[in-house]
């Protein structure tokens, strides 16, 4: 097994197949921010958690998450879309203040719209609870800037949601592993039932639960069990249709905008944990995919990346630092299997923004589970 060793702080460790005081063991594979969140409230919970990752692959990885409740093109609106917001953006203030370097900035997110039809259709959509608001043109959001300074023209329609923001993905990630004091082995789990993982190498580790959270790269890896609803894992999600979709984030020099902006791409600030600044121009626009891929960009998805961003932004002359690829999933899933395992996956383009309310509310369940009806998927 290599790397194993706790992923939090000194004394909160504790040894693989230990239990806490309340003696129930949890492991969970996979962890990105669907099972870093899962350790976070399941040991606040009382339970001692160990994690397997196989670290390749996560899509948690993303260098700049948006915490954005308004995505896509239909102007639709998740129904826990709020609450999710609040909760990460209290998680991640509790857990800055706890003394995680967490690189993020909630200073709301824009949202251009080219049509008066587009206007129309997010209107439509957006709950009243949501806090937002119409720009005009010459309006200034901060001490003196507005969005037309940097927006380039032809965007007849801005949204602006004020409680938006966002977050660097791997960092929010390691503070809420780190804080949850879970063992943490950097290793593929094989297979998995109710109460087992077997490793690489066939080590089994045991425990009263286990919970599923691999993203993309692990639903390739163990796609037959899922998909075909009788594989070696015995999983019954048979009705269940995941989407895999490739995508990749360019990350430049200076930020391209003082807050992120989204219609298609979007263009944000960047920090790194160190405190480098820079930006990022991203998005998920590869070809949906029933398998996980994650190679660089074609550079006809460059392109059109470039493009869009063209059509969004003002000045690009920011330099070009670095590329990231991930895989995103979706086909949202959370609850028990019918193999009594859990499962947390298919967060698809809102990991950050409902991975951690999601995660909370599937370790409730798991401390009072529901009755029994059918299957349990
Ligand atoms: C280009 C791009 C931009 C994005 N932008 C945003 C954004 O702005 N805002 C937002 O909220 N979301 C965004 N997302 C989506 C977000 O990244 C995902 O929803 C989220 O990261 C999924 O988290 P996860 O924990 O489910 O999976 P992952 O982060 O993929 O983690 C899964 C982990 O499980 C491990 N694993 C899998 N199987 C096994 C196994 N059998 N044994 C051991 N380990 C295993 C993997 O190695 C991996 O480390 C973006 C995604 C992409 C690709």
């Amino acid at each position: 097994m290599n790397g194993s060793g706790p992923a939090g702080r000194p004394g909160l460790a504790v040894t693989p197949g230990a239990r806490g005081p309340g003696g129930r063991r949890l492991l969970v594979i996979g962890g990105g921010v669907a099972g870093s969140s899962v350790a976070y409230f399941a040991a606040r919970a009382g339970w001692t958690v160990t994690v397997l990752d196989a670290g390749s692959g996560r899509a948690s990885d993303v260098p700049t998450a948006l915490l954005n409740p308004v995505r896509g093109q239909s102007g639709r609106v998740d129904a826990r879309a709020l609450e999710g917001l609040r909760l990460s953006w209290s998680l991640i203030r509790q857990l800055s203040v706890q003394g995680h370097q967490i690189p993020h900035e909630q200073r709301g997110v824009l949202r251009p719209l080219g049509t008066d039809a587009a206007r129309t259709r997010f209107e439509c959509h957006l709950p009243t609870e949501l806090p937002h608001r119409w720009l005009t043109a010459t309006e200034t959001l901060s001490h003196d800037w507005s969005a037309h300074d940097w927006l380039a023209p032809g965007w007849p329609h801005l949204l602006f949601l004020p409680e938006g923001g966002w977050v660097s993905g791997p960092a929010l990630v390691a503070a809420l592993l780190a804080e949850s004091g879970a063992t943490l082995h950097r290793v593929r789990a094989q297979t998995w039932n109710a109460h087992s993982a077997t490793l690489e190498g066939s080590e089994v580790l045991t425990a009263e639960a286990v919970v599923w959270c691999g993203g993309s790269v692990g639903m390739s890896w163990g796609g037959a069990s899922w998909g075909g609803g009788s594989g070696q894992n015995g999983a019954g999600t048979a009705t269940q249709t995941f989407t895999h979709r490739g995508g990749s984030l360019l990350l430049l020099a200076q930020a391209p905008a003082p807050i992120p902006v989204s219609a298609g791409v979007y263009l944000a600030p960047h920090e790194t944990p160190d405190g480098r600044r820079g930006g990022v121009l991203g998005a998920t626009f590869e070809a949906p995919s029933v398998q996980h891929a994650a190679s660089g960009p074609p550079l006809k998805s460059l392109h059109w990346l470039l493009s869009r961003a063209a059509a969004l932004s003002g000045d690009l002359s920011a330099t070009v630092t670095g590329l990231w690829t991930g895989s995103r999933l979706s086909g949202e899933c959370s609850g028990r299997q019918s193999g009594g395992w859990w499962a947390l996956t298919g967060l698809g383009s809102k990991g950050f923004l409902l991975g951690p309310l999601m995660a909370r509310e599937l370790v409730r369940e798991l401390e009072h589970p529901r009755a029994e009806t059918g299957d349990g998927g």
